[in-house]
């Protein structure tokens, strides 16, 4: 499969998305690191969100809740290219309305290649990488060569 490259500018979008029962640690974590999210354009999900802005005093750009699709919004603009950091701090011992949601942002994080932190050691290293502060250069598998193939078996008539 043929790579293409993305460029991520030295100015990250970060999202940041805690569950309820991690929102006090993504909280302290942030607070901590208010100076390091200060340099980036920040996302949230709708309560995650509006906590970051009001306890940061930051601009943060919120979707809408989790459960309410706020995911799934996150996941798109991940898609769009608009997103290139997710610090995503889930819940792993208590099963949501919406994980279906969940799984389906973890998966299209992983396949564009954006880096993920999904607890506060990882949200850690990834923020205090020198990558942060530099230009990146992320490489995506280059999917055209899907959309051809499905082009192809429609030219053999296979429906699907
Ligand atoms: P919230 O959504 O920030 O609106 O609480 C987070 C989530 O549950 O995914």
């Amino acid at each position: 499969m043929t790579k293409k490259i993305i460029k991520t500018a030295k100015r990250k979008k970060i999202a940041l998305i805690a569950h309820d029962n991690k929102k006090t640690d993504l909280l302290e974590w942030a607070k901590f690191n208010r100076g390091l999210l200060a340099e980036h354009k920040l996302y949230g999900t709708g309560t995650t969100g509006g906590i970051l802005a009001n306890e940061l005093k930051l601009n943060v750009h919120r979707f809408k809740s989790g459960p309410l699709g706020g995911d799934q919004q996150v996941g798109a603009k991940i898609s769009e290219g608009e997103i290139d950091f997710l610090i995503f701090f889930w819940d792993p011992l208590e099963p949501l309305p919406h994980d279906p949601d969940i799984k389906a942002l973890l998966r299209i994080a992983v396949v564009y290649n954006i880096p993920v932190a999904c607890n506060r050691s990882s949200a850690d290293f990834i923020i205090s990488s020198p990558l942060m502060s530099e230009e990146y250069e992320r490489l995506l598998i280059d999917y055209e060569d899907r959309i051809n193939r499905a082009e192809e078996l429609k030219k053999l008539g296979l429906d699907f």
